[in-house]
């Protein structure tokens, strides 16, 4: 099977309301889907979104990427694995078309075999039912509360709580929070490089005296301190995972070999896709480290690249809650987005998409 073209489109997809974190407000997600066509009557897809402050993939390097790199590229070849390696070398850094081409090609792949992708992968032929944690975005304790009763009100077990200083209005943050959380409550919270060493510490003395059940601390220091995360793993009695800091398998090896972190958080859009996914995370359990699948706030193409990604490799921790943080929901495919729940049955090929809309 050959491939006959690769086009790309973007949809806007409103947020039910805006994104904030430590870096950035967003209150629309603008997605790129490539779609890849093939004369063998089948097509694949695969998205990025640009994250300028995080990737540093903006709208006109995707759009380079796709249109001037990889459709020349990939036009007129035969559609097989071997083009994945090809995909990570044709460009350095550009980690948000790679995944987006990278998706689009293992949906081909799985698909001309005539299995979802979580079995092209190496999943077990079963339906298979995720559970992604809600975010709630940066902001007062009283927008903060807010959000996170209506997560909790939805039936969300897990809740993200991104924090961005200075430590002692983190600390309030977390103070008005913690009566919403019960036990039962699984908190993650995601400094977004935001503070010091010494900050993280206070953070985490904090939530010790409120009693919450703290999961994971994600990214607490600037990407670039590989020092600070190894100080912090080191000094904190929580789980640190390692988000902005690690973006392919290089970076992966380097933190882990360093005791920098607990926990690696793996993106598609971070690392370029599925291969390198699948690179990062056999270096983990090399380290018996485990990861989380997280998102940026990304269309439902992508997320379901990643749930399938996990459901395959057998990740148990997830950060999937674009599509529940979005409005509408612009595509028709087999993988249901429920809540907190993730279903992908054993119907389908591929991503299981039927319909962009
Ligand atoms: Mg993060």
């Amino acid at each position: 099977m050959k491939i006959t073209g690769i086009e790309i489109f973007s949809e806007d997809i409103p947020l039910k309301q805006p994104f904030v974190t430590s870096k950035r407000s967003i209150s629309v997600i603008r997605d790129y889907v490539v779609r890849i066509t093939t004369d063998g009557g089948i097509c694949g897809y695969g998205a990025s979104a640009p994250t300028p402050v995080i990737t540093g993939d903006t709208v006109g390097s995707i759009l380079y990427a796709v249109n001037e790199v990889y459709a020349p590229l990939l036009t007129g070849k035969e559609l097989s694995e071997e083009l994945l390696p090809l995909v990570q070398k044709a460009l350095f850094h550009n980690s948000s078309p790679k995944a987006a081409v990278d998706i689009a090609l293992y949906d081909l792949l799985a698909k001309e075999k005539g299995l979802p992708l979580y079995r092209y992968l190496g999943g077990e032929n079963k339906a298979v039912h995720l559970e992604t944690d809600a975010t709630v975005s940066l902001g007062t304790p009283e927008v903060m509360v807010d959000e996170a009763k209506k997560h909790l009100s939805e039936g969300f077990t897990a809740i993200k709580v991104k924090l961005g200083g200075p430590k002692e209005m983190d600390a309030k943050r977390l103070g008005a929070l913690a009566p919403l959380f019960g036990k039962d409550i699984k908190v993650r919270l995601d400094a977004n490089q935001a503070w010091t060493v010494e900050d993280a510490v206070y953070v985490c003395n904090e939530c010790d005296k409120l009693g919450l059940n703290i999961e994971l601390i994600e990214q607490p220091v600037h990407y670039a301190d590989l020092d600070g995360m190894v100080a912090v793993t080191k000094a904190v009695p929580y789980p640190i995972l390692a988000d902005e800091c690690v973006f392919g398998p290089d970076e992966a090896r380097r933190i882990l070999a360093m005791g920098g972190c607990n926990l690696v958080n793996i993106k598609l859009m971070k690392c370029g896709g599925i291969y390198e996914a699948l690179k990062i995370q056999k270096i983990a359990e090399e380290y018996g480290v485990s990861c989380m699948l997280g998102c940026m706030m990304e269309g439902p193409v992508s997320i379901t690249a990643a749930a399938h990604f996990g459901a395959a490799v057998g990740i148990d921790c997830y950060d999937l809650d674009a599509p529940y943080l979005c409005k509408e929901y612009p595509i028709e495919a087999y993988t249901r987005y429920e809540g907190k729940n993730i279903y992908i049955p054993t119907e389908g090929t591929g991503l299981g998409i039927t319909k962009i809309l």
